[in-house]
């Protein structure tokens, strides 16, 4: 799993099994929202 940033206001993680990447936003309208996205993402990904 890779974290990537563009200055600080968008970023996405990269998922190192299968490139799948989801785009993270720096400055998100719903931060609550937005971790857990980011966290399911993660937990989908993580280990292959
Ligand atoms: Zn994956």
């Amino acid at each position: 799993m890779e974290e990537s940033k563009n200055g600080h206001r968008w970023g996405w993680v990269i998922c190192c099994g299968c490139k799948d990447k989801e785009t993270v936003s720096g400055t998100p309208k719903n931060a609550g929202t937005e971790a857990k996205r980011v966290r399911q993402f993660i937990r989908q990904h993580k280990g292959h």
